[in-house]
């Protein structure tokens, strides 16, 4: 497995990863943002949706568990499933055609739809740790793929 560690000590440094992740990205992929509430999955997200080009305000979609920007370099698939309540919310508002379309998914609480997930993936993971400062934050990008899940 491919991991890569990144140590940021500001909101801004979380945001500027996610807006570098954000330009290289490619059609296809799906990013996985695991990390507990406040730990700055979606400062991750609006540099990312930054880095593609969306112009508009990049909130936690919390009540809508999907929201499209069309106006980047490519579609852009924010997800929020922290209150999906079941999975069948996910087949209503057609996540298959966002996960295997051309636009790229980022995906916040990903553990609660694990089953759903495409095999292969990128999954961000953010933790703190509070010896280190308070807005230190300690990111791990990996890519998930089929041998990795047999494990898991
Ligand atoms: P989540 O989406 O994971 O619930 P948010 O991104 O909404 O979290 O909030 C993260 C909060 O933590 C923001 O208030 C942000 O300013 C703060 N913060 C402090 N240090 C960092 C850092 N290094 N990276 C990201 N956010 C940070
Ligand atoms: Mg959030």
């Amino acid at each position: 497995m491919e991991a890569t560690v990144i140590e940021t000590n500001t909101p801004e440094e979380t945001f500027a990863l996610g807006r570098k992740l954000g330009q290289d990205s490619i059609p296809g992929q799906v990013y996985t943002l695991i990390g507990d509430l406040g730990v700055g999955k979606t400062v991750f997200t609006q540099g990312f949706a930054s880095g593609l080009g969306v112009d508009g305000p990049v909130s936690s979609p919390t009540f809508t568990i999907l929201q499209v920007y069309e106006d980047g370099r490519l579609p852009f698939y924010h997800f929020d499933v922290y209150r999906i309540a079941d999975v069948e919310e996910m087949d209503e508002i057609g996540y298959e055609d966002c996960f295997y379309g051309n636009g790229v998914c980022l995906v916040e609480w990903a553990d609660l739809i694990r089953d759903l997930l495409p095999e292969e993936h990128w999954q961000v993971t953010i933790k703190k740790d509070l010896e280190k400062g308070f807005d230190y934050r300690r990111i791990t990008i990996e890519k998930c793929g089929k041998r990795e899940r047999l494990d898991g």
